[in-house]
């Protein structure tokens, strides 16, 4: 009973993953690529960048138009699979904090746990800096917004508390080394 539970579970995660990872692979040919599909102004469906009306609604489309909004989308596209990845990522440092405490495991959760405690609040700015500002009402892009946001504060409260400790740590070992002498 549990282990065909914990085996659905496991199925459904691998299903999940592999449908991230596709959506991830499908963003990164747009981004990459010249951006040639945008949503119809009227009608929100997918169309090409070269087309002259919208082949859902007909909506006579112009063509600057067209390729500001080709331009846009992939930029919404790029936004979101960086900040899955960055998700992804973030949710490493939970893993790496049980193995510091965790016998021959100790020094690669040191490693990985102080390595993305900087990594992931600079990775958080430089996400806010590059496509905070795009103007759409894209849910997934409304939603990744959110939640770089969240990862940047908590991570980067984390960091900064651990700086703190560390100086505070330091700043009294240096007085106690002080006082003996
Ligand atoms: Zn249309």
């Amino acid at each position: 009973m549990l282990l065909s539970s914990l085996r659905t579970i496991h199925s459904i995660q691998i299903r999940r993953r592999s449908r991230e990872l596709g959506h991830v692979s499908q963003n990164l040919s747009i981004a990459t690529a010249t951006p040639t599909i945008f949503s119809c102004p009227k009608c929100g469906e997918t169309i090409d960048v070269s087309a002259t009306s919208c082949r859902f609604c007909s909506e006579p489309i112009n063509a600057d138009f067209a390729r500001h909004a080709a331009e846009v989308l992939a930029k919404i596209n790029q936004a979101c699979s960086d900040a899955t990845y960055m998700r992804t990522t973030a949710l490493a440092l939970p893993v790496f904090a049980v193995l510091r405490y965790i016998p021959f495991a100790s020094m690669l959760g040191g490693v990985g746990w102080g390595g993305l405690l900087f990594i992931v609040p600079i990775w958080a700015v430089r996400w806010w800096l590059r496509f905070s500002d795009i103007e759409t009402q894209d849910p997934d892009y409304i939603k990744s917004r959110k939640a770089v946001k969240i990862i940047g504060l908590v991570v980067g409260g984390l960091l900064a508390l651990n700086l703190l400790v560390f100086l505070a740590a330091f700043a009294f070992g240096f007085m106690k080394a002080l006082s003996q002498r």
